[in-house]
């Protein structure tokens, strides 16, 4: 079989290629961002990398095209962003989840599409199935344009659905693990992961008894492969997560501890962090009977096991960060 992953060369997608590769698959990977996820896989002869934007309709048509199956993860992902330049939010995810999905529909390739638990924005009827409602925030506070975006890609996967093209819809929820964005940066598992190696205050947004149910990346990309290869997935929306609910400030003792950091853990107000276009989910929590019964796959992997692994790999990429200086 063959598949195209946009932003394949991402954290997620990275791993959806290293999965279908050892399965026997090809895979082309289209993805403007940086090679560094991917280029263990440069020398194989079943993997593709293209260097393009998701917003170029003539590649992603010819791409779409040659394919059996099609992934769509590019877009512009993480808070940071969506404070700091929700037009490339709205602009990416919207318009290249359409040009995916026409190029799919004119080809009549199936399509996975990378959506999020941000979709249920701070629903308090906890924990989330997927038919429950969206309950999001004012459009004067960015946070809430990468929700609003993937809830428009959902509903541009389902009106194509109804058109007869075959989809499915995943919403990850807090996925981390090796490749996870970069240390500092992107998400709250790189930024305290990058404080503790560097034995440097963690930052702890609110109190730290906002909830989340971190995901190992495993776990979730065994899920995404059997959505694509199942058809009883096929018009259906599934939560990909655990069900275990931590608090930040849990995450946080966590990482020092298993790290070995001399980190102090400090409580900083969320402006400070995002500015006055921030709001907090207070908690999220998936309900994952879906993902169990009709992907038939369990987010088993323990916080503490896959933090572990995590570690490991972001220290040693500290280390040959600072060899290399
Ligand atoms: N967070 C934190 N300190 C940081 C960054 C994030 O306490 O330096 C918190 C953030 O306020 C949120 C949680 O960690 O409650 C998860 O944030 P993330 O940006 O990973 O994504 P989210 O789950 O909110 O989409």
């Amino acid at each position: 079989m063959k598949v195209l992953i946009t932003g394949g060369a991402g954290f997620l997608g990275s791993h959806l290629a290293d999965a279908f590769l050892s399965r026997g698959d090809n895979v082309i990977c289209l993805d403007s961002g940086s090679i560094a996820k991917i280029k263990h896989n440069f020398d194989n002869p079943r993997f593709t990398y293209v260097h393009d934007t998701v917003l170029n309709e003539a590649m992603v048509d010819s791409l779409v095209g040659q394919v059996d199956l099609v992934y769509h993860l590019a877009a512009v992902v993480g808070v940071e962003h969506y404070v700091a330049d929700p037009y490339a939010v709205l602009n990416v995810n919207i318009n290249g989840t359409q040009i995916v999905l026409r190029a799919a529909y004119k080809h009549n390739k199936k399509v996975v599409f990378s959506s999020t638990s941000e979709v249920y924005g701070r629903n308090p009827k906890i924990p989330w199935s997927e038919d429950d409602d969206r309950v999001l925030g004012s459009t004067r506070i960015d946070r809430w344009c990468y929700s609003t975006s993937k809830a428009a890609g959902e509903h541009f996967c389902f009106a194509y659905h109804k058109l007869g093209l075959p989809v499915v819809v995943l919403r990850y929820f807090n996925v981390y693990g090796p490749r996870l964005d970069a240390l500092d940066r992107g998400r709250v598992v790189t930024i305290f992961l990058g404080q503790a190696l560097r034995n440097r205050p963690i930052t702890v947004v609110g109190d730290g008894s906002q909830t989340r149910c971190f995901t190992y990346v495993d776990d979730a990309i065994r899920a995404s492969v059997e959505a694509g290869l199942r058809e009883e997935a096929v018009g259906r929306i599934f939560n990909i997560g655990s069900d275990r609910e931590y608090t930040i400030g849990d995450l946080a003792e966590k990482i020092v501890r298993l790290s070995g950091s001399q980190s102090e853990i400090v409580f900083v107000p969320q402006e400070k962090v995002y500015g006055d276009s921030y709001e907090d989910v207070p908690r999220r929590v998936p309900d994952v009977t879906l993902m169990q019964q009709v992907l038939g796959v369990r987010a088993e992997t323990p916080l503490e096991e896959g933090l572990r692994c995590t570690i490991d790999y972001f220290r040693k990429q500290l280390e040959d960060d600072e060899a290399a200086v």
